[in-house]
């Protein structure tokens, strides 16, 4: 099966913001041509951490079974997988391990989506990058990256320059650089996420530069659009892959856990 148009970050209700059952997902994955789809929705974290944006512990067996019922339906017409978009954040690693043993994943993204207390990338706290030196900002946000890559516990990293999400670019380069070099070493592959060309800085994660430079350390990429409703499913694919082809990436999905070219 071609990896070229398989969807592989995609959210259900469960976690509380997203629209549409994951039923709706898979047709609109049909009508848009597409092969398959992996299933990533906010993995249950320590009740502590940003509970409204997930799922609980209790939901996680009605997330598989959901799953399970949709992968039954659309047999033989669609492949449906089911993973987990993890986060990375530290002190939590032992709580996403057990809960990764809970199911065999066909595929788990690591994201960073907070810098200590504060959820960088919710629109609710986006004042707050005034009070930051970005530079001292996206040091610490890919040293994040670089412990989510050396954690063993994810197949890709998601979304892999998040901070720019308003609009707030990276004034050095040198720490993604570093970041892509553990991604590399650690034989992970990036989600290339078509949601921030939905978001102000109309842009794609990776951005082209950081997707070149990935490319060239032999990084492969996974295709997602992170849609949190169905009318978001492969999400400017055509327009993705045409940056992916223009440097020479890889283009994989997982299954089972397992990359497949
Ligand atoms: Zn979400
Ligand atoms: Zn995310």
């Amino acid at each position: 099966m071609s990896p070229l148009l398989f969807d592989s970050h995609l959210h259900t209700p469960l976690c509380g913001h997203a629209s549409g059952s994951p039923r709706e997902y898979a047709q609109a994955a049909l009508d848009a041509g597409l092969q398959g789809l992996c299933f990533t929705d906010h993995m249950p974290m320590p009740a502590w951490y940003d509970a409204p944006w997930r799922m609980r512990l209790d939901q996680l067996a009605e997330y598989i079974e959901t799953i399970q019922a949709v992968q039954a339906e659309f047999a033989g017409r669609l492949e449906v997988r089911l993973g987990l978009e993890a986060d990375f954040h530290p002190g939590t690693e032992r709580f996403v391990e057990r809960v990764l043993a809970m199911h065999p994943w066909d595929y788990v993204i690591g994201s960073v989506h907070y810098l200590g207390a504060w959820g960088f990338d919710n629109p609710e706290f986006v004042a707050e990058y005034e009070n930051r030196d970005l530079g001292a900002l996206y040091t610490q946000y890919y040293a994040l990256v670089e412990g989510a890559a050396r954690s063993g516990l994810f197949d890709a990293i998601g979304h892999l320059d998040l901070p720019k999400k308003f609009g707030h670019r990276d004034p050095l380069g040198a720490a993604a650089l570093r970041a892509l070099d553990v991604i590399a070493d650690h034989s992970l592959s990036l989600d290339f996420n078509t949601a921030g060309w939905r978001k102000p800085v109309a842009e794609a994660y990776p951005a082209p530069d950081l997707t070149r430079q990935a490319a060239e350390r032999g990084i492969p990429f996974v295709l997602g659009s992170d849609a949190h409703r169905p009318v978001e499913v492969g999400f400017r694919f055509t327009d993705a892959l045409k940056l992916l082809q223009a440097v020479d990436a890889r283009v994989v999905t997982y299954r089972g856990g397992v990359r497949h070219a």
